[in-house]
């Protein structure tokens, strides 16, 4: 219960935005005059002031309506005049008071305040209130952030209940209607109720805000991980090449930059570049060019080599591996990976393996870089004309990009591989400009760590890269480029070595490439032969394997559609796999014939027979000659006719044929141009077993040149030549004398089955190889 202390006439300050609860100490800045006034006159006196709170902040000029009738009877404890006009006083809270009237409103409002007593009745129910705000503010203090937990402490040692009750709502964050609401509760019960709802609406209000903020934050937290997710995703489409964002790819550039190890004036070229690029609209033709060329130059391996492996003993565990035979290439192939291991560098001649198709220089290019450890690549200069085949085109041609060497380069990712050039020997040169040139610059160890691509504009070291290179033959290599290499020769296979190799390499390689196994697919022992001499008739073993790569498949086919488990083959159901053989046994004929000899050439893909057909005609001495046939061979043909001249009595020919027959010699078969003197005994045997109508016996084969006397001169490639007779099923081989040592490089199983006849003149020639006894004719003159 409370009750009216006392009538009191007090000058009145009304209070804009603000409330001052009874034990309360705070302060505030006062500017308006009347307020100023108020306060002087506070000050004259017993310094007592009456608060009260304006109802509207905004006006200015308060009369009796616009301010609440309840208020505080406070003390004034200090003031402060401020610059201008203002005055800072510190106020403390004394005690409820209500106007009763205002006395005056000039030059200050005073009131008459009836002034209320703070009742201290101190029942159970106010008890149990105090209580339940005490914890129902220490949740408040602990769900705000913005109350001091000291004021908990000394809030507890409050035992007034209207003291307690004003205390806890100075500090409780209220809007200025509620503060008014608290202060005119007069009745202690009734005041500590109210603060205890408001306190409860209040915590309830600050929890839900807390939740809202707990969400906002999680929705913050969500955008967040999205904005990392979109972050890691651009990562994932820059590493896929899709960013296309402009500007990022500038910047990717200029990182990938930084760590690129080049030499200061790559680096510098580079630099310029991006900064062109990053000037550029994205879309313009232009900007596309430099964006690849910057791709170019990021993905060469500049500096990037792999360690070699610089081991003899394993250098020819894996040639031996690899290959079957070739024991002179291998033996050449280690001494020159051991003089580089001594010499620790790659200057000197470069390996070209010369030798016909499929006898596995390619695959020895590709055991070399197994056994030092390093990457493999491979161009093949077959028709390469046109020089920026290899150094590339400028980037102002349309589309242009790096030559093939950069290109295989950059593929290989290394720059110390094996670098392969296939068939050195059929590069080509015409207007386009000199391949052969560009590629003695690739070659010349003294050039070679600056080699410039047109396109890349700046050197590439290719000092580090081991070049191979293969040819078929030598004769067609430009002979500055023959100079910088040493020749290895790797040379045809004879029927026993194609058949180890098909054993122990080819049938196992293709088997495991078709997924099968030696019990799925069984080959009787004479199919492997077969295929050898009767489907393939090569120096190599190139069509040998792809053969047996047929029946494999053929096989694979049966297993799956047919569902058998096992493939047999033998000699009766070949043909069913490999179809018709394409080489009959009687290529070389069964007869012996007039005009008709088996000559041996050595052309780029190995040894060869070739029949020479010679038929004399009713006419005025002309020589013709038809079939794939050069200059050379025609030369030696007209010095085979001049011996014959002069042989025409021994021989028993007509001493004027020359005159009145016209004499055609042909060569039949073979795609592939002959050339060279080697046929010469061959074709002079043929012109005169036809004018001797003589026939020649067709199980010899024969090569040789001829001079105009008869002599027989040596030819070369003889081992290749001997290994086709014996595909052919010749029997005697004629030769010349000069080329007997060669003899003894004819492997042995083949050596064993012919008869070799070195000869040295053309006369023996023709006795070996006419089947009929010769016989003189005696002339009168
Ligand atoms: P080239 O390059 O001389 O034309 P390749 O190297 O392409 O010949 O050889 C053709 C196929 O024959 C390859 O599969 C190769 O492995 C195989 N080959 C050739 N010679 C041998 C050999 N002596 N031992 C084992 N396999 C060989």
């Amino acid at each position: 219960m409370s009750e009216t202390f006392e009538n009191k006439v007090l000058p009145l300050i009304p209070l804009r935005g603000l409330s001052v609860f009874p034990h309360m100490v705070l302060h505030f800045d006062v500017g308006r005059e009347k307020s100023i006034k108020a306060l002087e006159q506070a000050m004259l006196t017993d310094q007592l002031i009456f608060l009260t709170t304006q109802k509207d902040m905004d006006v200015d000029l308060p009369t009796t309506d616009d301010y609440y009738a309840i208020g505080v009877l406070a003390k004034v404890k200090q003031m402060l005049k401020l610059p201008g006009d203002a005055i800072r006083v510190l106020v403390e809270g004394m005690a409820r008071a209500e106007i009763v009237s205002i006395s005056q409103e000039n030059p200050y409002i005073e009131a008459v305040v009836s002034v209320y007593k703070a009742d201290s009745v101190h029942i159970k129910e106010t008890e149990a209130y105090m209580r339940s705000i005490l914890n129902a503010f220490e949740t408040y203090v602990s769900v705000s952030s913005k109350i001091s937990p000291d004021v908990l402490t000394s809030l507890s040692s409050i035992t007034d209940p209207s003291r307690f009750g004003d205390v806890v709502a100075s500090h409780i964050l209220l809007k200025s209607a509620q503060k008014q609401q608290i202060l005119e509760a007069i009745e202690v019960d009734q005041r500590l109720k109210l603060i205890y709802q408001i306190l409860l609406d209040e915590i309830e209000i600050m929890e839900v805000e807390k939740d809202i903020n707990e969400k906002v934050r999680g929705q913050l937290n969500r955008s967040q991980r999205e904005y990392y997710l979109r972050e890691q995703l651009k990562t994932i489409k820059r590493e896929l090449g899709e960013e296309n964002d402009f500007d990022e790819e500038v910047d990717e550039f200029r990182s990938k930059l930084s760590k690129l190890k080049v030499t200061k004036s790559i680096r510098e070229k580079i630099a310029k570049e991006i900064d062109r690029y990053s000037k550029m609209s994205p879309t313009s033709a232009e900007s596309g060019v430099i964006r690849s060329y910057l791709n170019w130059m990021f993905e060469l391996p500049w500096k990037k080599s792999t360690k070699d492996e610089l081991d003899i003993v394993k250098s020819r565990k894996i040639l031996d591996e690899d290959h079957y035979g070739l024991k002179d290439v291998k033996e050449r192939v280690l001494e020159y990976l051991a003089i580089r291991q001594m010499t620790k560098s790659l200057k000197g001649p470069i390996i070209c393996l010369v030798g016909p198709p499929g006898v596995g220089k390619t695959s020895i290019a590709k055991s070399i870089a197994r056994a030092l450890g390093r990457k493999f690549t491979r161009m093949s200069l077959g028709g390469v004309r046109d020089e920026a085949e290899i150094r590339g085109h400028r980037r102002t041609y349309i589309g242009a990009i790096p030559g093939r060497i950069i290109s295989a380069i950059k593929e290989v990712g290394s720059d110390n591989p094996v670098f392969l050039f296939d068939e050195i020997d059929k590069l080509a040169s015409d207007f386009r400009g000199d391949p052969a040139s560009a590629l003695l610059e690739v070659l010349d160890p003294a050039q070679n760590n600056s080699f410039m691509d047109h396109y890349l504009e700046v050197p590439f070291d290719l000092s580090k890269v081991m070049f191979i290179t293969t040819a078929n033959t030598v004769n067609t290599i430009p002979r500055p480029l023959l100079d910088r290499m040493e020749l290895i020769e790797v040379s045809g296979y004879t029927e026993f070595e194609k058949q180890k190799i098909a054993e122990r390499y080819l049938l196992p390689k293709q088997l495991k490439e078709h997924g099968l196994n030696d019990k799925m697919l069984t080959l009787s022992r004479a199919v492997l032969p077969t295929i050898i001499n009767d489907y393939t008739r090569e120096a190599g073993v190139r069509s040998l394997e792809r053969h047996i790569g047929k029946l494999c498949r053929k096989a694979v086919t049966r297993i799956i559609e047919k569902g058998s488990k096992v493939v047999r083959i033998n000699s009766n159901n070949l043909k069913n796999y490999l179809g018709n053989p394409r080489h009959r046994d009687d290529a070389i004929g069964d007869e012996d014939k007039i005009g008709i000899v088996t000559g041996l050439a050595w052309t780029s893909v190995g040894g060869d027979t070739l029949q020479i057909e010679v038929t004399p005609m009713p006419g005025t001495g002309k020589l013709e000659l038809t079939g794939q046939m050069g200059d050379v061979m025609k030369e030696s043909a007209k010095a085979g006719i001049s011996y014959i001249r002069s042989r025409v009595d021994r021989l028993g020919i007509d001493r004027e044929f020359y005159k009145n027959l016209d004499i055609h010699i042909h060569i039949p078969e073979g795609a592939v141009p002959k050339d060279g003197p080697s046929a010469g005994i061959t074709m002079a045997t043929a012109v005169a077993s036809a004018l001797m109508k003589n026939p020649v016996d067709h199980t010899v084969a024969m090569t040789g040149e001829i001079t105009l006397q008869g002599r027989v001169l040596a030819i070369g490639g003889l081992k290749e030549k001997v290994l086709a007779a014996a595909r052919e099923g010749i029997k005697t081989i004629v030769l010349p004398k000069s080329n007997e040592i060669d003899i003894e490089k004819i492997p042995k199983e083949v050596r064993n089955k012919l008869t070799f006849c070195p000869v040295s003149h053309m006369d023996e020639v023709l006795a070996l190889a006419l089947k009929n006894k010769i016989v003189e004719v005696k002339r009168e003159n």
